[in-house]
């Protein structure tokens, strides 16, 4: 089964991991992403164990941000 690791590029989301639209203001009030398919969490380099915890902190964080 093809699997994702590494990816730099992606959705964008804010700090209540909503997705944004590309001017930077939420696309849909209770639209989030979490995980692999999120950009810009690596931050130029990759280290063992980032991808797992990023999954498990921003999958938490779009939980308690939904309404
Ligand atoms: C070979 C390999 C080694 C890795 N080693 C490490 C490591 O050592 N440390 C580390 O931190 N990270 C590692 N990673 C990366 C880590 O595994 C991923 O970052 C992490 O699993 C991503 O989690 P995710 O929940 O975002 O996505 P995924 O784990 O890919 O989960 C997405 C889920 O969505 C399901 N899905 C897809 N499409 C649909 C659909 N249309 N409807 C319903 N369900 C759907 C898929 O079946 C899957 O279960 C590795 C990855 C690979 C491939």
């Amino acid at each position: 089964m093809p699997m994702l690791l590494q990816s730099f590029g992606g959705i964008v989301t804010n700090e209540k991991a909503q997705v944004l639209s590309e001017k930077g203001t939420p696309l849909f009030p209770n639209l989030f992403a979490a995980g692999e398919l999120v950009s810009g969490y690596l931050d130029g380099g990759y280290r063992s164990g980032d991808a797992l915890m990023f999954g498990t902190v921003s999958g938490r964080i779009a939980a308690q941000s939904m309404q």
